[in-house]
């Protein structure tokens, strides 16, 4: 039988919107010492805007079309940036075929007999293919995200987008820190993004450019060290690791694979919900004793 304060106090979490699915994973949230989060749709809203566009040997329109062609296939928050701009305008779509997604790396398809990629610059990297560094770092030291397009494996160009840092979240890392609770961003993003959206958070420690079984082992490191670890996620990419978390925590307005792989559920996606789990864990299971 479930004792009756976990069984009122689940009631009054679902009362906070908070989804709880592990009763055995919300009583260990009392007892957590490191709270990792992903960083796109988690730590930011995920709601990309495109801020700098540049073509290289092609027309900006024909890059654009191409482009938003094949992320009206995607669901991550990236595409869902793209297509909201491209519709805004009214740009025409080309025929798409073969879609396949690289999780953690971005995406590939073909349209008009050419093979399309878009994809990281952690990607790009481990192609050699040239790209200018130098403006590349510019848009990056701004906090954009920029992803690049590659056509037959050759460079067309690159967009540059920015997300917004929720303000929630860095109310979380400071309450998190008050509660000698370490923070962690965990992303697959690039290093320099990633350290810009920290700084803003101030959060203990950014981890950037891991793929999304990376994500899952860097969470069994952390378990391995003996911690008590929280994952906070939203993405496909993120749901090894909230499945391997001792407390997986999804973003509401998150992937259903992220969701189906967590303990609790977030259901206004709100960061500082991880917070509220903590202290309901803490003075429910409290009670008990
Ligand atoms: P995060 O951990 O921040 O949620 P992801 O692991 O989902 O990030 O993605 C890592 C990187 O892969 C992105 O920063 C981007 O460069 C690239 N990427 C992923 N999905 C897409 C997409 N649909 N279009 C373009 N690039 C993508
Ligand atoms: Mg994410």
């Amino acid at each position: 039988a479930t004792p009756l304060v976990t069984a009122v106090s689940t009631s009054i979490g679902a009362k906070r919107g908070l989804l709880i699915r592990n009763r055995a994973a919300f009583e260990s949230a009392r007892n957590l010492d490191t709270v990792v989060f992903d960083k796109t749709g988690t730590l930011t809203e995920g709601e990309f805007g495109i801020t700098d566009i540049q073509e290289i040997g092609i027309s900006q329109e024909r890059l654009l079309e191409i482009v938003y062609s094949v992320e009206a296939n995607s669901e991550h928050p990236i595409a869902k940036g793209i297509v909201k701009e491209g519709k805004k305008l009214n740009l025409k779509t080309k025929e798409v075929s073969n879609f396949q997604s690289l999780p953690g790396k971005g995406l590939k398809a073909t349209v008009e007999g050419n093979e399309i990629m878009i994809v990281s610059p952690g990607y790009i990297r481990t192609q050699k293919i040239y790209f200018d560094q130098n403006h590349y770092e510019k848009l990056a030291q701004e906090g954009k995200t920029v992803v690049f397009v590659l056509q037959n494996n050759t460079l067309i160009g690159y967009i540059a987008l920015s997300d917004i840092v929720r303000e929630t979240a860095k109310e979380a890392i400071k309450s998190l820190k008050s509660m000698n609770i370490e923070s962690i961003m965990l992303t697959g993003d690039n290093q320099r993004v990633a350290s810009y959206v920290g700084k803003i958070l101030k959060i203990d420690k950014v981890i950037a450019e891991v793929l999304p079984q990376e994500k899952s082992d860097r969470i069994d490191e952390l378990i391995k060290q003996g911690k008590k670890v929280a994952m906070t996620g939203d993405g496909v990419n993120d749901a090894p690791s909230l499945a391997k978390a001792d407390l997986g925590i999804a973003i509401g307005a998150g992937t259903d694979v992220a969701i189906e792989s967590a303990d609790i559920i977030l259901v206004r996606s709100n960061p500082l919900d991880v917070v509220n789990i903590i202290k309901l864990s803490k003075a429910t299971y409290k009670k008990m004793i």
